[in-house]
């Protein structure tokens, strides 16, 4: 049976050319960056490649950019720094309704530790009010943070007017962007659009698990997330997974110089998925932004009197992998998509929702399938459920 992946928001196969670079690495060029031998300064050459390219993509200086394990480690870490280093200044921090849980039980912790998290008001679309923004930040407010691209329905957030209004209502209130399910696709520019912190996944974009990074506007004095051997400019010890950041490195390379052409292709795709869908099948919902204001790679849609879970397990029958809500949600399937029910969908629609995420590798033909297998799967599942 053909495998059909439209899970690409959870995670993506790892390209040839990447899994080729981390191969190199692993066998070949496996020194330690730290060691002063040929072998070393080869590993550490191919570090600084990775690191420069990287920085050329979000246009800023190489010196910003941090590398870590993953995007929850480069949140944790510039959400518990903005926190600790303004806490004199005051104690609000506000982010959007929809935010990632690597944010959400960051900012649990520090309500703990005293700080106040208040939401943005959003629309019926899952994009933030900058009026509701500018409406909460308050002499108070330290700290912003907002998902660039939501991971469960594609809503695409207005950060660089968001950064334009912090700055100019409260200038040394802090902005951190989880960029994971933007980086490589959209246009990027922290710096320029003055964001403070940017957290990025490899993993989302064909590269490999396990690899991450966090840019860190210039100036700011970041404290170490682990003490030792003074890796990554001293803020994170550790020897460098130089096969992990390669991998990124080039994964992301290739993403940048295709994205002309992938763009439009899966906007198509997900418009083709869509009427193909709603044509066929009665009350099918989009949930979120329109199909043409969403991000071209994700769509979230209710079906009617169909659990979500039921239907992900009946399309993974015919080779079909989806998801129901995020992929980290799943851990806790107590806790309802706090993304979709910041669009007024209470438990039961929230229930009766699955995502699709398109990637490099979809397919038209993986459309036409996905449409043919609902066409025969829902009308089946929605009349077991009437019983
Ligand atoms: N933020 C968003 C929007 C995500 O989709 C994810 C991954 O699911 C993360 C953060 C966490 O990324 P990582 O798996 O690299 O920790």
């Amino acid at each position: 049976m053909k495998e059909i992946y439209l899970d690409n928001a959870a995670t993506t196969r790892v390209s040839d050319a990447a899994a080729a670079a981390m191969q190199e690495m692993l066998t070949g060029c496996y020194g330690n960056p730290s060691s002063l031998h040929a072998k070393g300064y080869e590993a550490e050459k191919r570090l600084k490649e990775a690191r420069q390219s990287l920085a050329d993509m979000l246009r800023v200086d190489k010196s910003t950019v941090l590398f870590t394990s993953c995007a929850t480690e480069s949140t944790n870490t510039a959400l518990r720094y903005a926190a600790r280093s303004m806490r004199h200044q005051g104690r609000k921090i506000l982010c959007s309704k929809g935010e990632h849980s690597a944010t959400l039980e960051t900012l649990a912790y520090l309500a703990n530790e005293g700080f106040e998290i208040e939401t943005i008001d959003n629309d019926s679309t899952g994009r933030i009010l900058l009026e509701s923004l500018a409406e909460k930040l308050d002499s108070n407010t330290i700290l912003v943070t907002c998902l660039m691209v939501n991971n469960e329905t594609g809503c695409i957030q207005p950060i660089a007017e968001m950064a334009k209004l912090i700055k100019e209502k409260k200038p040394d209130c802090l902005f951190h962007v989880d960029a994971v399910q933007a980086f490589g696709k959209l246009p990027i520019y922290p710096s320029e659009w003055g964001v403070d912190f940017l957290s990025v996944s490899a993993h989302k974009i064909n590269g490999p698990k396990g690899t991450g990074l966090l840019y860190v506007r210039k100036g700011l004095a970041l404290k170490p997330l682990m003490f030792g051997g003074g890796q990554e400019s001293g803020l994170r010890s550790g020897t460098e997974n130089t096969a992990g950041i390669v991998g990124f490195a080039t994964a992301a390379s290739e993403l940048y110089a295709m994205r002309g052409e992938l763009l439009p292709k899966l906007a198509a795709y997900k418009k083709k998925l869509v009427d193909g869908i709603v044509e066929a099948l009665p009350d099918v919902f989009v949930n979120g932004p329109s199909v043409e204001d969403g991000a071209p790679y994700i769509v979230n849609l209710r079906f009617d009197n169909v659990r979500s879970e039921v239907l992900l397990h009946s399309l993974e029958d015919y080779g079909i992998y989806i998801s129901s809500g995020s992929a980290c949600s799943s851990n806790k399937p107590q806790e309802k998509s706090p993304t979709l029910a910041s669009l007024g969908l209470n438990a039961k629609q929230i229930d009766q929702s699955v995502r699709f995420s398109f990637g490099r590798y979809t397919t038209e033909e993986d459309i036409d399938e996905t449409v043919r297998a609902l066409k025969q799967i829902v009308p089946m599942l929605r009349k077991f459920s009437a019983r």
